[in-house]
């Protein structure tokens, strides 16, 4: 089911993940700024966590917020991720997390009143794959 939790060891995400995938998802690694994939790249589909292939985010709530990362102000129905506070670097920040497979995947801020939501999902182009397309599933129906 697209719901069931993904649970890997460190030795497996190694093997599953390219080097600079693992720096990011599970070492909490930030890839640069402008010089990424999914920045400027506004095709119609949708976005999937690198790391279990979760359904995250909809090119419909992509925008471009010019922070040098994509950006979304909301994410697809359901509980896709989760978000903690993240005091590091000398920030309060809060952190997102896929729900699915607790890979890291960036953070969220609440600066983008342009948008519905206010809210900015600034995420890690090399934490997402992409596909053209609608959205397939809910995480909680059954596959
Ligand atoms: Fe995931």
């Amino acid at each position: 089911m697209p719901g069931d939790k993904v649970i890997l060891t460190d030795e497996q995400w190694r093997q599953k993940l390219t080097p600079v995938q693992y720096a990011v998802l599970r070492e909490k690694g930030t890839e640069p700024p402008f010089r990424n994939e999914f920045d400027e790249h506004f095709e119609p589909g949708v976005y999937a966590c690198a790391g279990c292939g979760q359904e995250l985010f909809e090119s419909d709530t992509k925008f471009h917020s010019g922070c040098g990362w994509p950006a979304f102000y909301a994410t697809l129905a359901g509980e896709r991720v989760q978000l903690i506070r993240d005091d590091s670097h000398g920030m309060t920040r809060t952190e997102v997390l896929c729900g699915r497979c607790g890979s890291h995947l960036g953070h969220v801020f609440e600066d983008s009143p342009q948008t519905p939501t206010g809210q900015r999902y600034c995420i890690n182009s090399v934490a997402m794959t992409f596909a053209p397309g609608s959205a397939e599933t809910s995480p909680d129906s059954p596959a």
